[in-house]
């Protein structure tokens, strides 16, 4: 089944599939597990509509590009277009949160690191970035405060909370529409905390955000 924006009742979020924009190292703790400085100003990067598969199917990893990782973080539905925002602005245009999956080519992506090259063929292959549906911002109290959990085959792999982001979500989709417009139906990745590790075929996964909706998934 091809991927549709939707909420977790099931309905259609009535919003067409766009690019994806993310973040590197917006947890301090992740940055550091991977021996990584803490940007001044947050790093961008942007994954193609053809990245997104819906979370409610198997996760498909590549094979023979050496490791997969899981990066497990907030995402958040645009509805509105944003261009050189302020945070309140930001805020205005988010339709709702849910979480999503940084598939990350780690073997990949240290090559391209080394060499001083971008990143894409490490993020943003096809099926890199799995999305689970969204929460309706209306039902979201506190998105500046709200944990995010990964299990792998039971056992706690990544647990944060948005609080710990560098930049927050509301001055980080602000900041980022100042490099890119970001359009109704686009979606914001906000970083990963750390614990992020390699994916295997045959993994259970459970990704839990908050109070709100738990995510069972498989690696296929
Ligand atoms: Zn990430």
């Amino acid at each position: 089944m091809s991927y549709e924006h939707r909420f977790i009742d099931g309905s259609p979020c009535g919003l067409p599939l766009g690019k994806v924009v993310c973040v590197g190292r917006n947890y301090a703790a992740h940055a550091k597990e991977l021996n990584n400085p803490v940007p001044s100003t947050p790093m961008l990067f942007i994954k193609p509509a053809t990245a997104v598969v819906g979370l409610d199917s198997p996760i498909v990893i590549p094979q023979d590009r050496g490791a997969c990782h899981h990066e497990l973080e907030v995402s958040v539905l645009i509805g509105e277009v944003l261009t050189n925002s302020s945070s309140e602005a930001a805020k205005q245009a988010i339709v709702g949160y849910g979480l999503g999956l940084d598939l990350t080519l780690r073997d990949v992506q240290n090559r391209l690191k080394e060499k001083g090259h971008p990143w894409e063929a490490a993020k943003a292959f096809d099926g890199s970035c799995p999305l689970t549906a969204f929460v309706p911002v209306k039902q979201v109290a506190g998105p500046l405060n709200l944990d995010l959990q990964l299990e792998r085959n039971g056992v706690l792999q990544q647990k944060g909370n948005t609080s710990e982001m560098i930049t927050g979500i509301f001055d980080l989709v602000a900041f980022m529409s100042t490099q890119f417009t970001l359009l109704p139906g686009d979606v914001v990745m906000t970083g990963t905390p750390a614990g992020v590790g390699e994916l295997k075929g045959g993994d259970r996964l459970v990704l839990v955000l908050d109070k709100y909706c738990e995510f069972t998934v498989f690696v296929g």
